[in-house]
């Protein structure tokens, strides 16, 4: 069987041991005599499915009780209405860090709900840095204040989690979810789109603290309303049921591996090597200031912007699969998500080096 190591931003690679149990589960799963595509999202069957899901989630990520895990659709971008539709009811204003073009989008869309306010922003330096950010900067009267965790495109991350007092904070984890331990308590609200490190698209996940369910406006739409989702545990309507399924056998996955602390040490040596080559190279460069570099995407030049082409090219040749950058950031960007094992950034270092000394 021919599996390339893929470095997409997302949808991205999923763990072969996942592939295969949904493969051999797919035409009839236990023993119901159907898929679990093909089954009733209130089914018992589905029932069990969906609360494995929840409870590993929770247990995965040291979830507090007071939190409640939602599984939605309508991907990170709904997200961006989501928020302000339902917390941008209070005073009616909002603070924002701007890291980068997801972070513009969030921004743009919270714009058509309240009065936002950028309260730091790193476009000055085409966001390769994270602007360091302290209470004294932050609204005490605002809503919730805004950070992007991770920036998939530009590959910067907040290191360190900004206090924001007693506002809530909500954050954009779309691209470093599960990748490394964190403190839940730290977070008002988390959403993230599936497609990097939960599982396939379709799946948004959002984690709320209870207190911030049931702030909608009068006007906001019932399947907008977080209220509406917390209440009937993600099965108001028909939630994207298969892809549920995937994520629940991902984060069986993630736990045998040793869950996020298994996780984090596997990550943190894959972005360790591949920077120190990097650095090392006198070939390729990291556009990223280094204390705010990604663990999850990499981007990286070459002098010879033309020769960026035929980098891609000859990776894609030797199973190394879309290594191209962001059109807004050129050069190449290699995302190494969860599923992406130590072995094929090796390999892509290997392919790197042999690079190097034909263009050196
Ligand atoms: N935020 C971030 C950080 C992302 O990386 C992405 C997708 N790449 C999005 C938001 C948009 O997500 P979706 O496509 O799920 O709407």
């Amino acid at each position: 069987m021919k599996r390339v190591y893929n470095f997409s931003a997302g949808p991205s690679m999923l763990p072969l041991p996942v592939l295969e149990k949904a493969q051999q589960e797919l035409p009839n799963y236990n023993d119901s005599g159907m898929s679990v595509m093909e089954m009733s999202h209130r089914s018992g069957l589905f029932t069990d499915i969906i609360t494995q899901a929840e409870q590993l989630l929770r247990d995965l990520m040291n979830i507090p009780d007071n939190y409640k895990v939602i599984f939605m659709q309508g991907g990170a971008s709904q997200q961006f209405a989501m928020v302000p539709m339902n917390l941008l009811t209070k005073s009616g204003k909002a603070d924002f860090v701007n890291t980068g073009s997801w972070s513009k989008k969030a921004i743009k869309e919270a714009e058509k709900f309240g009065q936002v306010r950028v309260i730091a922003s790193s476009e000055d330096e085409n966001f390769t840095y994270i602007p360091k950010i302290d209470r004294s900067m932050i609204d005490p009267e605002a809503d919730y204040v805004h950070i992007t965790t991770n920036n998939t495109i530009e590959g910067t991350t907040f290191r360190d989690i900004p206090d924001t007092g007693d506002v809530p904070l909500v954050v954009d984890m779309s691209s470093n979810i599960l990748s490394e331990q964190m403190d839940i308590s730290k977070f008002g609200l988390i959403y993230a789109g599936a497609q990097k490190n939960i599982g396939p698209a379709g799946l948004t996940v959002v984690i709320i603290r209870e207190d911030l369910i049931g702030q909608a406006t009068e006007t906001c739409p019932t399947m907008l309303d977080y209220k509406t989702h917390s209440e009937s545990g993600s099965l108001h309507n028909t939630p994207p049921t298969f892809s549920i399924y995937m994520a629940k056998l991902v984060f069986e996955w993630l736990k045998e591996l040793g869950g996020l602390k298994g996780m984090e040490e596997i990550n943190q040596e894959k972005a360790r090597i591949l920077y120190e080559y990097i650095d090392e190279s006198d070939f390729y460069l990291s556009p990223v200031k280094e204390d705010s570099r990604s663990i999850m995407n990499i981007p990286f030049v070459i002098p010879d912007r033309d020769l960026d082409g035929l980098f891609v090219r000859q990776a894609q040749a030797r199973g190394l699969e879309t290594l191209k950058g962001h059109r807004s950031v050129g050069g190449m960007r290699a995302s190494i998500y969860n599923a992406m094992p130590l072995e094929g950034v090796q390999e892509l270092i290997n392919f790197m080096k042999e690079f190097r000394s034909e263009h050196k």
